[in-house]
This record gives structure tokens, sequence and C-alpha cells, in this order.
């Protein structure tokens, strides 16, 4: 064996994700070969009997250690209950066992061997890592028969570094408070993989000569993310480690977080919805439990030409976002043009101050009046869910121009009897500057406001949201864009409109502190950010965010504005 003092990096194959850091704990589990062995007719019976109980044993053991599992574990299980209780392989045993006279290890050895064997001969990959399943659940059966039970004595937190691994012995290490495995061999699909993964611990699998280069009690890193194994890691290494398990601790922690309620430490109510615009994510939404969808944008339906944006595609779509989730559905209308789709393939010199959102749908009445009419037919099978958002509004008169369409359109639907909802609310986007600066007008012809930072930030500030050039001018943090947000929760609340924000101000940390500080409580954003958000928005009290607000309203920088959350808010980085 060789003596490793230097640090030395085993590259593998990542087995199961995270890291950990401790000392190795080395087990070589494999057994190569039995001996033949001979028993005479007054041993056959004993053996027999060893048999039937390393069966029974093996079956009882799986299914207690299956219990606490997940479906992918448990499928493993139940393979090998399929395997271990195989008539094929009984009567194989048996035979070797009562003719032949062979002893019970060697003839579970050599009837395990006959199919392993057989596998090894097909040559495919995947065979392959089933040969290590099966040569460990071989092993398993040899000791059960033996009653050879090795009692292993880990130390709490070992890395344990292992040629191979059989399911019931990883479980029982596990049980046995094992922090990390690495294996020599084995694939990435192999079962230690498998459930490893299900154990939540580090993995790496197929790390060549780890075995031969470790030895128990060598401090390790084992980097099951990348799938590697440092031994004997130098301080910086250990380190970095430290910090990077820090992070995942902490996302970690955000993502348990998200079944919690969504209130911060005082105790106020806030609410966390998604930004979606494909049904493909629905699933996370799901799993990051937002409260329904803030903002659904709905430009994928024209990339699809005139079929997709037909009546019956948009109802479709409408219909499957509604049935799948529970909670509001802020349905955006058609914002082409900008940075997003061209209908009509046309250039123009200045897309983002173009044709573009509303401005594009009251000229293309027929578009408008198809959504309209999709939106409130869905509407009457799902009433007091769906809301209608307006894009890239800039004056009053377009809204009541929009108004009107709806109206023409519900009377067309009252006069079909199709049933909708009357009470279908409408607002507008708050992302042009000319909206903010006049919300108190614009809030006695809407029933809320949606701010899109996004807009607001390259309307604000004249810089193209895409600009690779220019964008570290892209602040949406920035004061001035700051003070319009404030004017327009101001105008909302003096004419009880209520106020939403859905640009990606509203899934960054500062941004969510400080809106909820200014009493935005209704949050809409890129559904990967709902578990860090509520983590922050959980962990602090009104009157913090409510303090970093204060001093963002007076501040004269996005570098300020930042310095004024570090100091409220120091650990957060
Ligand atoms: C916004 O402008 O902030 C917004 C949410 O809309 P989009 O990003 O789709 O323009
Ligand atoms: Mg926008």
């Amino acid at each position: 064996m060789q003596q490793v003092s230097e640090e030395l990096i085993i590259k593998g194959l990542s087995g199961s994700e995270g890291i950990a850091i401790g000392s190795t704990f080395v087990v070589d589990l494999s057994r190569r070969s039995v001996a033949p062995k001979i028993i005479n007719s007054l041993q056959i019976r004993s053996n027999v009997k060893r048999f039937q109980k390393a069966k029974i044993l093996f079956l009882d053991e799986i299914e207690e250690l299956s219990k606490n599992l997940d479906k992918a574990t448990r499928e493993i299980f139940e393979a090998q209950k399929h395997i271990v209780s195989d008539v094929e392989i009984d009567e194989k045993v048996l035979h070797l066992i009562e003719t032949e006279k062979f002893s019970v290890d060697y003839a579970i050895f050599e009837t395990f061997g006959g199919f392993i064997e057989r596998l090894r001969e097909s040559g495919s990959e995947i065979f392959q890592q089933r040969i290590v399943d099966l040569e460990n659940l071989r092993n398993r059966l040899i000791d059960l028969s033996c009653e050879n039970e090795d009692q292993k004595k880990i130390p709490k937190n070992s890395i344990l570094i292992v040629k191979e691994i059989s399911p019931t012995d990883l479980v029982n290490f596990h049980e046995l408070g094992i922090k990390a495995l690495v294996m020599e061999k084995g694939g990435v699909t192999s079962h230690a993989s498998i459930i490893a993964q299900s154990l939540e611990i580090p993995c790496v699998v197929s790390a060549k000569n780890v075995l031969h280069s470790s030895r128990t009690g060598t401090p390790a890193v084992v980097d099951g993310t990348s799938g590697s194994i440092v031994i004997n890691p130098s301080d910086q290494t250990l380190s970095e480690y430290k910090q990077r398990i820090k992070a995942r601790t902490k996302q970690k922690k955000a993502r348990q977080q998200v079944h919690e309620e969504s209130v911060t430490k005082d105790g106020v109510e806030f609410h966390l919805r998604a930004n979606v615009e494909f049904i493909q994510e629905l699933e996370l939404v799901k799993k990051n439990r937002a409260e329904g969808v803030g903002l659904l944008r709905t430009e994928a339906l024209l990339y699809g030409g005139f079929e997709k944006r037909s009546e019956e595609a948009q109802i479709e779509f409408y219909d499957k976002i509604l049935k799948e989730l529970k909670g509001p559905v802020t349905i955006r209308l058609f914002d082409v043009g900008g940075d997003k789709l061209n209908i009509h393939n046309q250039d123009e010199d200045n897309p983002f101050l173009g044709w573009r959102g509303i401005r594009m749908l009251l000229d293309e009445k027929q578009i408008l009046e198809n959504q309209l009419r999709s939106v409130l037919k869905v509407s009457g099978k799902y009433k007091e869910r769906i809301q209608i958002l307006v894009p890239m509004i800039t004056d009053v008169r377009e809204v009541v121009e929009v108004k009107q369409v709806l109206k023409e359109i519900k009377e067309e639907l009252r006069e079909n009897e199709i049933p909708f909802d009357d009470h279908i609310r409408v607002g507008v986007m708050v992302e042009v500057p000319s909206v903010a600066l006049l919300a108190s007008q614009f809030a006695k012809e809407v029933d809320f406001f949606s701010i899109g930072t996004n807009d607001l930030t390259q309307y604000t500030l004249a810089v193209d949201r895409g600009n690779e050039r220019i964008c570290e001018l892209y602040q949406h943090n920035h004061p001035a864009v700051w003070q319009l947000i404030h004017q327009t929760i101001y105008a909302g609340n003096n004419n009880k409109v209520p106020v939403a924000v859905c640009g990606e101000l509203a899934g960054d940390i500062i941004g969510a502190s400080a809106l909820i500080g200014m009493g935005v409580t209704d949050l809409s954003m890129s559904v990967h950010s709902i578990p860090r958000i509520k983590q922050h928005l959980r962990s602090h009290t009104l009157d913090k965010f409510r303090l970093l607000a204060q001093k963002i309203l007076v501040s004269s920088s996005a570098e300020e504005v930042k310095a004024e959350f570090k100091a409220l808010f120091p650990d957060y980085s």
C-alpha cells in the first residue's frame, strides 16, 4: 500500500452529488473466490438449512432496510428479492449441495458465478455494471449462510472506501453513520450510485486504484459533484471545499423551507408567484410551491404560427396551466416586438421603442380579440382565478381601448351563451416611466398594477437590456427605478389598487427585501428564485425591510443601494 502524505486527487465519476470532508475508512468487501469444499452426507441437511436461512435473513434484511427509502431504491431491493427467490438459482444451489455435495458457500458462489459469466460474455456496458451488483448479492448471501456478519467498527462520519459494495451493505453502513462513499468499481448507474443518491450521501464511483492509494484514517474530501476524491487535502483545498459546503447548506435549507408558510419573521404574509412561459415549467412551479402564476408570458404561442395562436390552441394552453396549478394566474396579452418575436418580420431602427406590445395589438385587432376571447372562455371554467395583464402600456387611452374591446367580446359571448367570468380583472404592466409617473390617473382605469422592472429599468436608464456592451449600466436596483416603483405603490395605495411586481427585481434578494419594505407583498419571479427569496424573507422582520426601503429612497446610486443592504444584512453574500 502506498503511503500518501501529499495532496492526491483521484478522478472518478459522479455517483451522487454533494461534498464531504472526513477521514477515510478502507474496507475490502470483495470476495474474489471461494474454494470448492466437499461435505459429507451428514452435513447436507445443515448446509441446505443454512442456505434457506440465509435467504430468509436476506429477505428480512431487505424488507427492513427498504422501509424508509425512496421508490428507486425500493425497486432495486425488489429486483434483488426476485433474484434471491428465483427457482433456477434455488434448484442449482440445492443440486450442488445435495447431489454434488459441495458446501453451501461454494454452491452459492458457483451458481451466481454462472450468471455473472454469462453477463460478462455479453460485453454490454450496462451488464458490466449489473455484474458488480450480482457479485455483491452473492457475497451477502455467502456471508449470511456462514453467519459471518462482519460487525463493522466504523467511526461515525467516515468516508467509506471500497472496491464495490452491495445495496444492503451500503444501507447498513449508512445507518452506522458514514458521510460519503468512494468505490473503485461501478458506474454512474450502479445500484450503489442510485442508493447513495437516495440516502443523500456524496458518492464517487470508478475511482481507479483508490483502495491502493488510501489507508484508513487519512483526511480526505469527496466531491460527489465533480466525481473526485482528494486524499490529504491542502489547507487551501480544505478551505475552498468548506466554502462550497456552506453555500450548498444554504441552498438546501432554502429548498427545505419552500413548504413553510410565506411570512416574515414577525408574521407579515407575502405571496411568491411564478413567472411562467412554457408547460414544461409547471412541475418546478409545483415543487417550489409558487402561489400561482404572477406573470404568464404568452408570446410562445405566436412562435408556432397561425395554428398555435388559434383560439383552440390558446384555450388548451391556458386550461392546462389552470388545471395543473392552484391559485391565481395572471395572463399577459401578447407582448411582441422589441427583443421578442417580430410577427411581420419588419425591421425597425429602434425596436424597443417601436411597434411593441399593446401598440401592435391595437393595430392588429383580430389577434387581440382572439386572445381576449380565448382567455374569457377559459375564465368561465375557473372563476376568479384569472386576471388579464396588458403589456407595454404608455398612455391611459390604450387601457381604455383594450377595455372597450374586452367589453365587446363579453357581449358576443353573452349573446352566444358562452360562460365567462364577468368580473375578470384587468391590469397593466408598469414598465414604462410614463405609467409610473401617472400612476394615480391609471389607477382610475385598472384593477391592478404589475411592475415590470426589466423594461422599467431599460426605459428609465436608457439602457438596452440585451446589449452586452453596456450591461454594467443596466442596474435594476438604481435609485431612479426605485423612485418610480415607490411612486406607483403610493398611487396604488391611495386608490386601493393592488400593486404586484413581476420583473426580475422581485427575485433579487435586495429587490425583494426593499419591495416588502415598501409594502408590496405580491412578488412574481423566475421559479428558481423562489426558495432563496422565501428563506430570506422568512428570516427577517418587516421593520428591517422598511429601514432598507427608507435608505434606498434617499440613495443616489445602485452602489449605495447595495452598500445599505450589506450594512443591514451583513450575513448575506
Ligand atoms: C418586465 O419587463 O419586467 C417583464 C416582466 O416583462 P418581460 O421581461 O417579459 O418584458
Ligand atoms: Mg416587459
